[in-house]
């Protein structure tokens, strides 16, 4: 971007092309918001396992910039972890919806993505997209820490990327 530096000495030119930064405040908020994601844990099953261990001492999500809550009202990215039974459903949705905009929506395994071995069942939702929008699903059954942590850098990159474009960022848009 030209600086429209012309006539300042060299040495200050330099000082400010490297100190000096443009954004687009919708860029920004992306960054800030992609850097301290706080997912609200919803465990079903086995996968939530995997869950609970991404935030144990071994890989410490922490240390990711993800914190881990357990309230609808502090958090912006679902987890949704295991097997959605339809009796669940409306209550996957009502947490949902107590979180504020911008949210999120990670599932983790394919029972959360598509039914997984129960997609014959009576009683288990084909997937989490049937009742809310997802950003990014994660494959595996049941995947790992390493899945998940991965899972996040990749909402990550749609956070920042949606921002790019000059979409709202917001998985409703
Ligand atoms: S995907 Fe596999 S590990 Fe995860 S909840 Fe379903 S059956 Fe359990």
């Amino acid at each position: 971007m030209d600086l429209g530096l012309e006539g300042v000495a060299a040495e200050e030119a330099e000082l400010l092309k490297r100190n000096v930064l443009f954004s687009r405040h919708e860029e920004l908020k992306a960054w800030a918001r992609s850097n301290s994601l706080w997912p609200l844990t919803f465990g079903l099953a086995c996968c939530a396992i995997e869950m609970i261990a991404t935030r144990g001492s071994l890989f410490v999500a922490d240390r990711f910039g993800f914190f881990f809550r357990n309230s609808p009202l502090q958090a912006d990215v679902m987890i949704v972890s295991g097997s959605v039974t339809k009796k669940m459903a409306p209550i996957l949705r009502r947490l949902s919806d107590q979180m504020a905009e911008p949210r999120w929506v990670i599932t983790m395994g394919s029972c959360a993505t598509a039914g997984g071995p129960y997609v014959r069942s009576y009683s288990v939702v084909k997937g989490v997209d049937q009742i809310v929008p997802v950003d990014v699903y994660i494959p595996g059954c049941p995947p790992s820490p390493v899945a998940l942590i991965y899972g996040f850098q990749k909402l990550r990159a749609k956070i920042r990327a949606e921002a790019r474009r000059g979409r709202e960022v917001t998985a409703r848009g």
